[in-house]
């Protein structure tokens, strides 16, 4: 059951938001605590005492990928549900979504090309998080 995070304008809390399954995850979910549908996801939580492109570099694609192209469809399925549960919100990936798919028995390489999404969204995560200070320019 996937559970996200939102800040609410409304009443200013942060709140968990449950979705009985990943169809029903929907844009704009109500606040469980004022009912207001002001609500932005909240960028995921990452493991405590490490920085997002830490996290982000500690997975191992090339490993993880190659479940992928070894037909291993179901070890792929669970690491893109890992993936999305965890860097979905900061990746703006569909992980999640993918897996779902996968689970269902499509071949998740009809749909995208995880290889070249994840290297993609991951560089300009790392951009994002970390700028390259020897450009001595940080904006
Ligand atoms: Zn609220």
């Amino acid at each position: 059951m996937p559970i996200y995070q939102y800040d609410c304008s409304g009443c200013r809390r942060r709140v968990d938001v449950f979705f009985r399954s990943i169809k029903a995850v929907v844009d704009q979910p109500a606040c469980p605590e004022c009912g207001s549908k002001k609500m932005k996801r909240a960028v995921s939580r990452i493991a405590r005492g490490r920085t997002d492109a830490e996290a982000i570099d500690s997975i191992d694609f090339e490993q993880e990928l190659g479940r992928l192209e070894s037909g291993d469809e179901r070890g792929f399925a669970r690491w893109a549900q890992r993936l999305g549960e965890q860097y979905d919100g900061a990746l703006g990936t569909d992980f999640s979504q993918l897996a779902e798919r996968t689970f269902a028995g499509e071949d998740p390489s009809d749909r995208v090309d995880p290889a070249f999404t994840i290297k993609n969204k991951v560089r300009r995560a790392k951009e994002k998080l970390a700028p390259d200070t020897s450009a001595g320019d940080a904006h």
